[in-house]
């Protein structure tokens, strides 16, 4: 393969570094399936996929495989995609739900969660402050109307935790719903009518594959270039926060920081984030240096 021009737009140490580093896929759906394949064709050489679902006609319509995968696993289905994206790719995968798994997180460098169910997400996110995994998840809202994304690194501001208690708060009281892409709420026959589906799940994904390449082509030490920890997206118009419209098909960068009180990051080692204080959704609505509209494409 020749991998010329993105080392050139990149630069050969960041290039580098996105081929050695080892990353870690849970939920291989329409969301997760993306970014893998989408990472694979920047150059990433090193994966661990986990899902244990099987490709269905039904998924063909929002997935980056098609219906020559049907019926295998979304491990093999999405493996033998990266390997024609990128020959030299080591993949290992577990066709496994990632609570019989955990093994599989040792010694990656970043996890990809594409799991749908915050329950799920909780779950890794205590995996992820004992391992001190930094993770990148992702969320759909419902009918795809817009999603966000959010990069936790562990040990240094919010966990998952702290940070749905701040902008999910209603969503993470919510029983379990059915297993979905990207936590989509919708009925199968509804899919049909929204043609615009896959378009908007991969607005989602696409900003968390760039979250990625962000945190993976730094430096251990280093900043990635993000604005702030957490993107908010709206494929249409979507009110955030009370009485602010975010237009359709642009984003809105926040900065979530650590809950003084969260039972969850609080009983893992103390870090420098400590010393914050917790933000409030009202808070969040006052400008700071992350708040600022930007429009996407
Ligand atoms: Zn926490």
């Amino acid at each position: 393969m020749n991998w010329s021009r993105v080392e050139q737009r990149i630069g050969s140490n960041r290039f580098q570094r996105l081929q050695q580093a080892k990353v870690g896929i849970v939920g291989l759906g329409s969301g997760g399936g993306f970014v893998a394949l989408s990472l694979a064709k920047s150059g990433v050489r090193h994966f661990t996929l986990v899902d244990d679902d099987v490709m269905e006609v039904g998924n063909v319509v929002r997935h980056v495989c098609d219906l020559r995968s049907v019926g295998q696993l979304k491990v093999t289905a999405v493996s033998a995609l990266i390997a024609q994206r990128n020959p030299e790719a080591v993949v290992k995968t577990y066709p496994k739900r990632i609570q019989d798994c955990w093994q599989a997180l040792a010694e990656l460098d970043l996890l990809i969660v594409g799991v749908d169910g915050e329950r799920t997400k909780f779950e890794v996110n205590a995996v992820c402050l004992e391992r001190k995994l930094t993770a990148i998840y992702a969320g759909v809202y419902e009918r795809g109307e817009g999603g966000d994304v959010v990069w936790i690194r562990a040990g240094y501001g919010p966990c998952y935790a702290c940070w749905a208690a701040q902008l999910r708060e209603d969503i993470a009281a919510l029983p379990e719903g059915p297993a979905l892409d990207y936590g989509l709420s919708i009925e199968e026959q509804d899919l049909r009518a929204e043609p615009g589906l896959w378009l908007d799940v991969v607005r989602v994904a696409a900003a968390q594959t760039h979250f990625a390449l962000a945190v993976l082509s730094e430096p251990d030490d280093g900043e990635p270039n993000l604005r702030g920890n957490t993107l908010l997206i709206a494929n249409r118009d979507l009110e955030f926060f009370p009485g602010v419209t975010t237009p359709a098909q642009s984003s809105h960068w926040i900065q979530i920081d650590r809950q003084e009180d969260c039972l969850v990051c609080g009983a893992v080692s103390a870090s420098a984030a400590e010393d914050e204080p917790p933000v409030s959704l009202q808070e969040l609505t006052a400008p700071s240096p992350f708040d600022r509209q930007d429009s996407e494409q």
